[in-house]
């Protein structure tokens, strides 16, 4: 991302964001409530569109950008098509409640990927068994907890097999007791050298976890590092308050 602006009427929530993510690590981005994280997220996933700047992923141009005094509008298809290759996930799981936990899974491979529907069925049976759901293959969402529906929208984005995974506070809408099983599974998938960018407050997963961790605050990085230096030493007055509170 370079040089990212993005506001909301009179609100800049985005001012001038810069950020690299390297294939293969996990970046956590930390900030305070409407410090602009969530709308960081969605720029890249096109369900925001920048004001300025440019994003790119996978050296493919993502959203738009002013160069000189044009601006650069992508197309829907081409839109559609870079979608596909960038999975997300939410912080309220967002499954289509009128569809099993399966079709839930196979919806986009068939519908976006043209994928043949045995051999959709067949890879999402094999995602369930990696996010431990395997026997809830016929089950409808709201038989499931919390943490099982939060870890089906897990299998789902990954049924797309996307270079960039996405994660919007993942565990915020959990009990207690259901984010550690949610919080496995994506530790699992950075073992497994997945590219992702997770928001979250949890910051005992920060420093087990990410290869680098971000600091918001009001539409801004304020830091950005290690886990060692930006939780254990911080530079900046306003990521340590950050911590106090939420430490
Ligand atoms: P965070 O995820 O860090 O809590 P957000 O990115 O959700 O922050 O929001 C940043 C600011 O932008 C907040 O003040 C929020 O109210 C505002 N905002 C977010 N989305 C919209 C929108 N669609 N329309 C107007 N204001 C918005
Ligand atoms: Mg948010």
């Amino acid at each position: 991302m370079r040089s990212v602006r993005k506001s909301f009427g009179a609100l800049e929530v985005l001012r001038g964001i810069d950020l690299d993510v390297r294939p293969g690590e996990v970046t956590v981005i930390l900030g305070p409530s409407g410090s602009g994280k969530s709308t960081l997220l969605r720029t890249i996933n096109h369900l925001e569109k920048v004001d300025s700047g440019s994003i790119s992923v996978d050296g493919t141009l993502v959203g738009y950008r002013r160069s000189g005094d044009k601006l650069y509008e992508l197309r829907e298809r081409e839109i559609l098509k870079q979608r596909t290759r960038i999975g997300f996930v939410f912080q309220n799981f967002h499954l289509f409640p009128h569809l099993t936990v399966l079709e839930n899974i196979v919806e986009a491979p068939v519908s976006a990927l043209k994928r043949p529907r045995k051999e959709a069925e067949a890879a999402a049976l094999a995602l369930l068994e990696r996010v431990g759901l395997a026997d809830k293959a016929k089950a409808y969402p709201k038989q499931l907890s919390g943490g099982q529906q939060q870890r089906v929208a897990i299998a789902r984005a990954l049924a797309l097999e996307p270079s960039l995974l996405l994660f919007d506070e993942p565990t915020s809408a959990l009990d207690p007791e259901l984010v550690g099983e949610v919080l496995d599974v994506i530790k699992d998938l950075a073992a497994s050298g997945t590219t992702m960018i997770v928001v979250t407050h949890e910051i005992g997963f920060a420093r087990e976890v990410a290869d680098t961790v971000v600091f918001m605050d009001e539409g801004r990085i304020v830091e950005q590092g290690t886990p060692a230096e930006v939780l254990e030493a911080p530079q900046h007055e306003r990521t340590r308050a950050f911590l106090s509170k939420v430490l």
